[in-house]
């Protein structure tokens, strides 16, 4: 599907560059197969990406792509709203456009009649959020440099022009914003050498598929810890017998010393959730995820209190700034989970993490699915050169899925991310994927 534009644009005689087309694919992997991602909630998943490719008329042939992550059914509706953003980009001026991004998020997501269908959640929001990915993408592979590194270039003054701070500015004003980029800009290269020597952090999902049996269990866990993880993740919450055991199957693999979190994913109630992580404990649960529903702040805080000295970590599923800005008030996570996909975008993301810096809260970014491993490396890392200035006890989700239908895949080695050298946002899927698993 696309659009297309238009007469080439001339101002005097100069030929301006505007955007042509919007491009949208249909994209799913049969993972329900194999198991691969199931969970309490999520039994049978097919990883899928509502895929947007956008196209210009500027010489150098370069495209922007972004994607929304879904999991199957209903990424025919998530493209259907990729494609009522088609209005806002055809025929617009592509230097102008991505010179301004922070007032492009803005038209976006201040379309009067789209925001009616959220507003500022859900599958609109997300769709802005892979067109306003995809605007990066193209910036990026423009300058010629990764997604990370363009991002801990700019000044403190820029990075704060990308933000609304429209509903955040009772727990984040654009001074306060700025007082936290001004302070981390001495650091900046020394922590960029750092990043390129020694990696960021990373933890493995890819041993705790509830749907795995117990010896793949086990093997998986033995595998992590010689690939160099400190920490693994368990997906719980469906049974208490079978996650005792698992857990127990868990321990023995890994060792005393390697941390295991677990993630329930939304499955409880508070008070099942106080319970369950009661029985759990002894494990040495290095943190629960998603005990209950992602839009519970106070249910959260509750937990919080019931379960300390257990963090609590949420918000893969978090529609937006203003949810994120709650649950740091409120008490209710101490560990951020931020997701490329769910929100709208990288410039919502660096909202996000200013937050969690005001608040002095751990980022340690959702991933896995399709190509989020390849997104979200570059909102951590920009954060270690150039928000929060730190790496400690952060890691960001790793899991060795679908990373070889990605132009420039992660590189992991010794449970680290390496800084990806490409321009661009690492979210360029390869042609003869997008090919090969297009539904339908
Ligand atoms: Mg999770």
């Amino acid at each position: 599907m696309s659009i297309v534009c238009v007469t080439p644009v001339i101002q005097g005689s100069v030929f301006v560059p505007c955007f042509t087309a919007l491009q949208t694919h249909d994209v799913r992997f049969p993972t329900s197969r194999t198991l691969d991602g199931s969970d309490a909630m999520n039994p049978d998943p097919d990883y899928s990406a509502a895929y947007l490719r956008l196209l210009t008329d500027a010489e150098d042939g370069l495209e922007g792509h972004g994607f929304v992550f879904t999991i199957g059914r209903g990424n025919d509706v998530q493209v259907a709203a990729l494609r009522a953003l088609e209005g806002h980009l055809a025929g617009r001026d592509v230097e102008a456009t991505l010179a301004d991004l922070g007032g492009m998020w803005r038209e976006l997501v201040h379309d009067s009649q789209l925001r009616w269908l959220g507003p500022e959640k859900g599958i609109m929001h997300m769709a802005i959020g892979a067109v306003v990915t995809a605007l990066w993408d193209l910036r990026a592979k423009r300058e010629g440099k990764p997604l990370w590194q363009l991002l801990a270039s700019l000044s403190p003054e820029e990075i704060v022009d990308l933000v609304d701070f429209r509903y955040l500015t009772d727990a984040l004003t654009r001074d306060e914003a700025l007082e936290i980029l001004r302070a981390a800009k001495p650091g900046r290269a020394e922590r960029e050498a750092r990043l390129l020597a020694e990696g960021y952090p990373a933890y493995t999902t890819t041993p705790g598929w509830l749907g795995y049996d117990d010896d793949k269990l086990a093997r998986l866990c033995r595998e992590a810890v010689a690939d160099g993880f400190t920490q693994i993740k368990l997906k719980v919450g469906a049974d208490l017998d079978d996650d005792l055991r698992r857990l127990g199957i868990a321990r023995d693999a890994c060792g005393p010393d390697i941390r295991i979190a677990v993630d329930a994913n939304q499955r409880w109630d508070v008070a099942d959730a106080i319970e369950w992580m009661a029985a759990l404990r002894p494990f040495g649960i290095a943190w629960i995820e998603e005990p209950t529903s992602p839009d519970d702040v106070l249910g959260h805080a509750a937990i919080a209190r019931a379960v300390a000295p257990i963090p609590v970590a949420t918000g893969e599923h978090t529609a937006n700034r203003v949810l994120f800005k709650q649950f740091l008030q409120a008490g209710a996570l101490s560990v951020l989970q931020l997701d490329a996909t769910r929100v709208a975008g990288v410039n919502e993301n660096i909202a996000i993490l200013l937050l969690a810096a005001k608040f002095g809260v751990r980022v340690c970014p959702h991933a896995g699915g399709v190509g989020l491993c390849e997104a979200v490396q570059h909102l951590a890392m920009f954060d270690y050169v150039a928000v929060s200035g730190s790496a400690d006890d952060r890691m960001i989700e790793f899991v060795d899925h679908l990373h070889e239908h990605f132009v420039t895949p992660v590189e992991v080695r010794g449970g680290r991310y390496f800084p990806p050298g490409a321009p661009g946002a690492g979210t360029e899927m390869r042609r003869e994927s997008i090919v090969e698993y297009t539904y339908g």
